[in-house]
């Protein structure tokens, strides 16, 4: 019997055609001060100043958010019941062992041991070069087992479903603060000689535009985004460096969503090219509260099976 997951991981058989769009916008607002090194530049007296843009201001970079939105979303997968299967490999390098790895006897096939190939690539490229005949049908069933964190938010084998635009500073007081770090000898935990370093930050209150696209979304894809946004909108999101100093922390706010669904259930082929043409023509619909939205999804992980 196909899982509710096999089914749903199915509905992905044509990435190139355009199925569904969802644009999230809102605002990721600094609760405390925030820290993303930009590795020491010509323009700073800083030891470890934070990153710019070229018009000298501060901001997050799209990749950055999507970690810190990945790490949180991870840390609440193997938390969820477990007869949904969902899974997530938190990018955690496997050796042969723990993958659970069963070298073949001798005349026959290899077979993927389940795992998610973005954390035993080592393994895949093992069995490639002793298995050459059997490459093709172990890279097939390597793929069909990424987990859901990659699929979401990519990794080597998937391109991801979503992306994170740059965020931008709302508005900008124009102060980069600086502050006094001392470097802690690990063994003796004390203070090292000569080693007071100093590190800008973007000062708390800070506010960003925050966009996100996510293309081609399964029910899977939405509940687990929906579960990391609302980490975000409940002060959990956490971004950047110096996060043991309480660094980075920040509250997503205002946020809104805009959807465009071209196949689903109940959705006719008439209805389909309406939609796409007053898209097209159009533009995305205007963007509505996303409460309820990111309410539904995450209901809906939590529904009795089968409903
Ligand atoms: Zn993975």
């Amino acid at each position: 019997m196909a899982t509710r997951a096999q089914t749903e991981r199915r509905e992905q058989n044509n990435r190139y055609q355009l199925r569904n769009r969802y644009i999230f916008e809102g605002q990721f607002e600094m609760e405390t001060a925030l820290h993303i090194g930009g590795g020491t530049g010509i323009f700073s007296s800083s030891d470890s100043p934070v990153v710019l843009t070229p018009e000298q201001q501060p901001f997050i970079p799209g990749s950055s958010f999507k970690g810190a939105l990945r790490s949180t979303v991870e840390k609440i997968v193997p938390s969820l019941p477990k007869e949904l299967g969902f899974s997530s490999c938190a990018l955690i390098e496997l050796t042969d062992e723990q993958a659970g790895w069963v070298k073949p006897p001798k005349g026959e096939q290899p077979r993927w041991p389940g795992v998610c190939p973005t954390v035993w690539q080592s393994g895949l490229t093992m069995i490639k070069r002793e298995y050459p005949d059997a490459a093709e049908k172990v890279t097939e069933e390597a793929m069909q087992s990424l987990c859901d964190t990659c699929l979401l938010f990519g990794s080597p084998f998937a391109a991801a479903r979503l992306s994170i635009n740059d965020l931008y500073l709302s508005d900008w007081n124009g102060v980069i603060e600086r502050r006094d770090g001392v470097a802690i000898d690990r063994d003796s935990e004390k203070a090292k000689d000569r080693h007071k370093y100093d590190f800008e930050v973007v000062p708390a209150s800070a506010r960003f535009n925050l966009k996100i696209v996510l293309e081609n979304a399964t029910q899977r894809d939405l509940a687990l985004l929906c579960v990391g946004l609302s980490e975000f909108v409940h002060g959990f999101g956490a971004i950047g460096g110096k996060r043991s100093r309480g660094l980075g922390m920040g509250k997503l706010t205002g946020i809104q969503v805009s959807a465009l669904e071209l196949i689903g259930e109940g959705i006719t082929p008439e209805m389909r090219s309406q939609r796409l043409r007053d898209y097209l023509l159009a533009g995305p619909p205007a963007p509505e509260p996303a409460e309820n939205f990111l309410r539904e999804h995450i209901e809906h992980l939590f529904a009795e099976p089968g409903r």
